[in-house]
């Protein structure tokens, strides 16, 4: 969508659904004041940014008063979009908050559409993509942890993350393009295959570190990945809802049989937890059993944490078979039904009689380390952590071609497609349909 950009647009920008004390309607523009004049009767026109004047929105069409409000002004560039901007604060009604908006609308403002005063904020160089993203982040964030990585972001933490690695790779693609354009000229001294390879490989571990905290934070945002495993009757649907019982907070989708895929989020402690499924891997004759299984085995791959759940009283080799099937995995094995069978030296639970104080400890021991990401920047959604991927495919790419021997000419081709990936994560080689593809997942007045 082509969005003319120098159009004054207003929007809603508090609930447009229910009523409340106060309203907020939105103009951004170089017209705003010209818009807002024709309607709000005040004292001083004389608007200063950072100013809060009083008076009343009228109809010009008779006259009347609509509301008494309350006028924020900012002035371009000192404004959230860069522009010149007013919020006007009125009560919170339905009917006069959609009519000062409709007001504004017939008087020179456009409806401004979703995301779109965040974007104009993007593109006249206020925030970055990844500030963009976290004001999203903040609105749409329903706990504490959430709310404190979009903070983070929206702090601009994310561009101090990349930069400096940004920065480097610039520099050596500037330094071999030097070398290969003014080749007479050796004041820059010539970049050797042997110095590259050596950034290179620092880069490496820089891009995995990067590539390891947004993977904490995707881990605190969404939950820990996690299956609970374990042949029939071993307590897997007890454990389930002992787990359930644990999350005095929030529950969110938890659907199905035990054969169906299991999803829904549970909150333990300081972590989340994920679950993709529950249903139980072992040897069947039964088809209908046979695909739940071949998902249990996909979600197994998949999984960031496995509860391997075997009954204490009644081991055997498809327990045997289990945990060697899932030796490589992050897991923990729990021994069920305590209360019947205590199995000395291993975690044990009675899920029936909710006592799994043990496993919900250990899922917390293991996972705790991954909240360091709160107090540090961190890479928060799929788009910058792809794109950081391939950055780091690249420069993995480069060091396979400097040990090949192949000429830093080439080999700078892959520097420079790193540095393109870690640049569009901040929006700053990015496409429109990119950019129309991120704010239309806003609301309007944002
Ligand atoms: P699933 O097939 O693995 O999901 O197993 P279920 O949760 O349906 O449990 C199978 C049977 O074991 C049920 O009769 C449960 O009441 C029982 N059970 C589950 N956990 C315990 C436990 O901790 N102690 C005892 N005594 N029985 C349990």
């Amino acid at each position: 969508m082509v969005i003319i950009m120098n159009d004054t647009i207003a929007a809603i920008s508090t609930s447009n659904i229910t009523a409340g004390a106060i309203s907020i309607v939105r103009m951004s523009g170089s017209e705003s004041f010209d818009v807002l004049n024709k309607i709000f009767k005040t004292k001083d026109r004389n608007y200063q940014g950072y100013h809060i004047y009083y008076g009343f929105i009228i109809d010009p069409e008779d006259g009347k008063n609509v509301d008494e409000v309350l006028v924020n002004v900012f002035r371009a560039p000192n404004s959230f979009t860069g522009e010149d901007m007013v919020e006007i604060n009125c009560h919170g009604g339905l009917y006069i908050t959609r009519k000062i908006l409709t007001l504004c609308l017939s008087y020179g403002a456009r409806q401004a559409i979703n995301g779109e005063f965040t974007k104009r904020a993007f593109l006249n160089g206020k925030i970055d993509l990844t500030q963009a993203e976290a004001v999203n982040d903040i609105i749409m964030a329903d706990n504490r942890d959430n709310a404190r990585l979009a903070v983070n972001s929206l702090s601009g933490s994310i561009s101090h993350l990349l930069k400096p690695l940004i920065n480097d790779l610039e520099q050596c693609i500037a330094h071999i393009e030097v070398n290969i354009d003014y080749p007479e000229y050796d004041d820059n001294g010539v970049i050797t295959s042997g110095e590259v390879k050596q950034l290179v490989e620092d880069w490496i571990n820089r891009s995995e570190d990067i590539l390891n905290k947004a993977e904490s934070s995707l881990i605190i945002k969404e939950g820990i990945k996690t299956v609970i495993v374990g042949k029939p009757n071993v307590g897997k649907s007890s454990l389930l809802n002992a787990l359930l019982q644990q999350d005095k907070a929030i529950v969110s989708d938890i659907a199905g049989t035990t054969r169906d895929l299991v999803e829904g989020d549970i909150h333990l402690k300081n972590v989340t937890i994920h679950l993709i499924d529950t249903a139980g891997i072992h040897q069947t004759d039964n088809s209908i059993e046979q695909i739940g299984i071949q998902k249990s085995r996909q979600a197994l791959n998949e999984a960031q944490l496995v509860i391997v759940v075997i009954d204490g009283s009644d081991f055997d080799e498809e327990d045997q078979r289990l945990l060697d099937e899932t030796e490589g995995t992050n897991r923990i094995v729990v021994y069920n039904k305590s209360d019947l069978h205590y199995v000395e030296g291993q975690l044990s639970i009675s899920a029936v009689n909710n006592d799994i104080s043990q496993l919900v400890d250990k899922i917390n021991e293991m996972f705790e380390n991954h909240r360091v990401v709160l107090t540090q920047p961190a890479l928060t959604n799929e788009r910058q952590i792809s794109l950081m991927r391939q950055a780091k495919d690249s420069i993995i790419s480069a060091k396979q071609q400097l040990a090949d021997d192949v000429p830093l000419d080439l080999v700078n081709e892959d520097i420079e497609n790193a540095y393109r990936c870690m640049k569009e994560i901040l929006g700053e080689y990015s496409r429109e349909d990119l950019l129309d593809g991120i704010f239309s997942r806003f609301c309007v007045g944002k």
